[in-house]
This record gives structure tokens, sequence and C-alpha cells, in this order.
């Protein structure tokens, strides 16, 4: 601006200059006219006056290179010419000057000459015969004078123009100096030029404007930073050239990155194929996914181009999902309709051969109660182990179970008295010994888990064998423990016990007619209640089950 100004003020001055100097001459030139004709006609009185006295004989002795001298007859024919031929020279009359010098004594014009075609000065005067006598002389002469005065007016315009220069150059800084410092924070609080108001007004609210959009920007941005901060997923925004923009605290965790990783490409944090190919299919396709492992777990990478309105890419959008439940439940599902239907089809291939050894008579009548009691002992087996996968994925679908009062003593007492043929039948004896504690729970999965753990301790129980139920109230919480005497766990197979359909000897667990689904009960029920359950058992020195109730769930 300031060299804006500058230029702009020496321009207008050397405009100035410039047509000052135009002026100047055309005014030089028509004064310097007047002082010729002042001359001329000065010259002209002095030769008339020479002609007067001497007549035509002074023409012999004059001679000028300067002046051209005409002498005139009142008739207007020319008498005398020093530049031309008189005899050729047209009449005179019609001159203006000697139209004036006849009638008023002294007469002048300034015209294109006839006989030397030139710009020329005339001065005419009367002498006493009533003839005229004429001076006259180019404008050439005239111009050659005003034209000397050039090269000292040229050297006055150099003076200005250094002068303007140096003056251009401080009015531009006294024009700039105030804007230069006008504080644009505090418009209104500026002394300067009165028609800056108007604009420092429009900036104070700009700057208002600006400030509340910075103040929403921010409140904005600590809105988005809390809720992806607080995320599980992991959540990542790359912009156009896939550098990063925002990376929040589980993607960090996830791929060891710190803040500094915020405006670098985002393959500094992860240099994998799959990530690379994630990219190129999201610039190609808009979207991309794939599964990858890290620390053991199992995550989705879901990868989004993300658009404006006008469909312009602005950039992409990574979202990384915990998928390891999913994958190990899909896993565990796939694994379990497998065993399902392998347990399902053992006691079917049973029922079925001995049906058709029956049906096709092939079986002697002695040994036909046998067969008939083992499709009766096989179908039994088929209904509990139905019964049992029915529980198990009520357990796994059901969200919330209704919560009721549950007295511990009731769910023991009958218990015992449910288990207490096959007690008797295997020479074990029960014995419980309750707290009369009541909890907040759902009472057919706590009866449930007792029946179970009391089942099992007979199963894999010894002839005279003993069973004990106890439950108490502890510091920890309200412990059911169902402890035995029977041929206990071995310790390799204790951390697998709880899964579905795991046995540690499968022909004992079919010949006692478990299913191998009773721990994996037991442990879904136990959760369901926020309980935890806990085994201490060793190989031939039997085992405690004991399921810690929570101390906030007692009523
Ligand atoms: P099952 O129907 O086979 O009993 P469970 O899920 O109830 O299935 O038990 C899983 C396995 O744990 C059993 O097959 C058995 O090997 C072992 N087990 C469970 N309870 C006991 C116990 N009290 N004593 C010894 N082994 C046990």
């Amino acid at each position: 601006m300031n060299k804006t100004i500058f230029r702009s003020v020496l321009i207008a001055c050397c405009i100035v200059m410039m047509f000052s100097l135009a002026v100047t001459l055309f005014f030089l030139n028509s004064y310097f006219i007047d002082i010729e004709f002042e001359n001329l006609r000065a010259q002209a009185e002095f030769t008339a006056q020479a002609v007067d006295k001497v007549g035509l004989d002074y023409f012999e002795s004059f001679s000028s290179d300067i002046y051209r001298i005409t002498w005139i007859e009142a008739d207007g024919d020319v008498i005398f010419d020093s530049d031309a031929d008189e005899a050729a020279m047209e009449n005179h009359l019609d001159r203006d000057e000697i139209r004036e010098a006849l009638a008023y004594g002294h007469g002048q014009d300034r015209r294109l000459s006839d006989t030397l075609s030139r710009e020329t000065l005339y001065s005419a005067v009367r002498i006493s015969d009533g003839s005229v006598v004429r001076l006259s002389v180019t404008q050439a002469s005239v111009l050659r004078i005003t034209l000397g005065v050039i090269p000292y007016m040229l050297a006055v315009l150099v003076l200005a123009l250094v002068l303007c220069t140096f003056v251009s150059r401080r009015i531009s800084r006294r024009i700039i100096d105030p804007l230069n410092r006008l504080d644009l924070d505090r418009p209104l609080e500026n002394e300067t030029y009165e028609e800056l108001s108007p604009l420092l007004v429009r900036i104070d609210n700009q700057n208002r404007q600006i400030e509340k959009q910075i103040d929403t920007i921010r409140m904005r941005q600590k809105e988005f930073n809390a809720i992806t901060d607080n995320m599980r997923e992991g959540m990542i925004i790359l912009n156009k050239a896939d550098l990063v923009v925002s990376m929040n605290t589980s993607a960090m965790k996830l791929f060891g990155g710190s803040p500094s990783v915020i405006g670098k490409n985002i393959l500094v944090l992860d240099r994998s194929v799959e990530l690379m190919n994630a990219l190129s299919e999201v610039e190609e396709k808009g979207r991309s996914e794939y599964n990858f492992e890290r620390n053991g777990f199992v995550n989705r990478l879901i990868a989004n181009r993300i658009r404006d309105d006008n469909d312009k890419v602005l950039g992409t959008c990574i979202l990384i999902v915990d998928e390891t439940e999913k994958v190990l439940a899909e896993g565990m599902r796939k694994e379990f309709s497998a065993n399902v239907s392998h347990e399902l089809k053992t006691p079917l291939h049973s029922i079925l051969a001995s049906s058709e050894l029956l049906i096709n008579n092939l079986v002697k009548e002695g040994d036909k109660m046998t067969f008939i009691e083992r499709i009766h002992s096989e179908a039994e087996h088929l209904l509990t182990l139905i019964e049992d996968i029915i529980r198990l994925s009520q357990l796994d679908e059901t969200k919330e179970f209704p919560r009721e009062e549950v007295a511990f003593r009731e769910i023991v007492d009958s218990v015992v008295d449910a288990l207490g043929k096959s007690a008797a039948d295997r020479s074990v004896t029960m014995t419980s010994d309750v707290e009369d504690v009541r909890i907040l729970g759902v009472r057919r999965l706590v009866y449930e888990i007792a029946f179970n753990l009391a089942d099992n301790a007979i199963r894999y129980n010894r002839e005279g064998g003993h069973v004990d139920i106890g439950v108490h109230e502890t510091g920890d919480g309200i412990v059911l423990a169902v402890r035995d005497d029977g041929i206990g766990i071995p310790k390799e197979h204790q951390a697998r016990i709880f899964e579905r359909f795991y046995r540690v000897d499968t022909s004992h667990s079919r010949s006692t007619g478990g299913t191998g689904l009773g721990l994996s009960i037991v442990k879904h029920a136990a959760m369901v209640m926020n309980a935890a359950v806990a085994l201490d058992s060793s190989e031939g020195g039997g085992s405690t089950f004991s399921v810690t109730f929570p101390l906030s769930s007692r009523c």
C-alpha cells in the first residue's frame, strides 16, 4: 500500500508538472510573440522613418537575414520587397496589417506567408506619402527562443521530480503510518482517520463474529474429543493426503501412537500391506473392511471415504472395532453346533440300532427287556441333553432375568430331595449346612447351580462317599459351596471343565447320565447374578465348587 500511494502521488506530480511545463511553454511562446511584435513595430517605425526620408535608395543599403521588408503603395501595389520579386507580387490591400496601417497608421498580423509559406509576424507603418512600410519576421525565430528555454525547464523538471519523489515518499509514509499502527484486535480503540471509522466498526463486528465462531468450533472440538476419547472403538480421521487429522485414545493405544503422529502419514503408525490395500480400496470404491490381530485381540478395521455435499473428497474415517468376543463367540457357536449334532447322534444311533434289532425280531426273547431298557435310557439321556441345550441357549439369549427373593435353605432342601435317590443308589451320603440367607436373584438359576454341582458331586463320587452342601455369608459374599470326597479333577483339566461338552472322562460322564453341559450352565447362571465360580480340587482328593454371590444382592 505504501508503494501504491507513493507511486500514485509521484505519477500525479509528474502529470501536473508535465502539464504545467506545456502550459508554461505555450504562454512563454505567446509572450515571446508579443515581445517580437513590439520589436518588429519598433524596427518597422524606424525603417519607415528612414524610407520616408531616403526613399527607394534606403533599400540599397538594407540587408537583413532576419527581417523581410516590403514597401507597399497606398493602392496596395508592392513597390519593393527584400525577399521576393515585387513585380510578381499581388496587390497587398487585402492584408489585414496593411489595411490597419492605412487606416490607423500602424497595423500588425500573424499568419502563414503566401510568399514564404511560413508562419510570419507582420508589422506595417504608414509613412507621410500614404504608402506603407512593412517589416516581417518568421515565427521560427520565436520558436527558437521558446525552445531555448526548454533545457532550463528540464533542469527545473528534474529538480522538481527529485522533490516530488521525496515529498511523495513522506506523504505516503504519513498516510500509511497510522494504518500500520492500527490495533485490529481492538479496532474501536484506535485514534485514526475519521474516514476509517465505518471500516473499523465492521472489523470490530467481524472480530466478534469470528470469536463466537471460534468458541463454537472449540466447544464442538471438545465435544468431539470427549465423545471419541470415551469410545471403545478406535477412530482415526485422515485428510485426503492420508495425513492423520485426529486420532482417539483407543486408536492410539491400539497402534501404540502418540499425539505427535497428528499431521503425519497414517503409514507411520502401521505399515501393514492390509492397511495399504485398504487405503487404495477406499480411494477406488469409497469403503474397505478387514480383520487384523493385535495383542491377542481380533479387530475389524472399517475405512470410509468422507465427502462433502458436492461429492468432493475431504478425507477418510477409519473405525477399529474390537471383534474378539464376536469372533470367539462365532467359533464357539460353530464348535457348539458341531458338538450338539455329535452328542445327539450317539444316543439316536443306539436307539435306532436297538429298535431295528427288535423290529426285525433278531433279539432273543430273554434279551428283549435289556434292549428296551437301553432304548429307554438313551431316550432319557437324549431328553436331558436337549433340556440342557435349551437351558444354555436360554441363558445365552436372555439379557434380563426378572429378580425375586431367593431363600437358599429352600433351594438346597429341594435339591437334596431331588437327588436323594441318586445319592442312595450310589451309597453317597448327602448333608447340608445352610444359613438362612436370602438374595435378590433368579430362583430357577440358583436351583440349577446347586442341582448341577450336587449332581456332579454324587456322580463323580465313590461308593460310600460324602457330599456336603453349605451356604454361608462371608466377608467376600454369600458362598454356596458343594464339597465331595470323590474322584477329584486333575489340575490340567480344571481350566477347561466349564467349557461346553468338555469332560475329563467321557465314558464316565456318559455312563452316569452326564451331558457335558452341567458346569457351563453353572458358569452362565452365576454370571447372570454377578456371582463368581471357583474350584478347589485334586485328583483322588475330592472337589469343592463354590459360587460367591455379591453381598449387594442380599435381601
Ligand atoms: P457332565 O455332564 O459330563 O458331568 P459337566 O459340565 O457337569 O458335565 O462337568 C464337566 C466335567 O467335569 C465332567 O465330565 C467331569 O469330568 C468333571 N467334573 C464335574 N464335577 C466334578 C466333580 N464333582 N468331581 C469330579 N469331576 C467333576
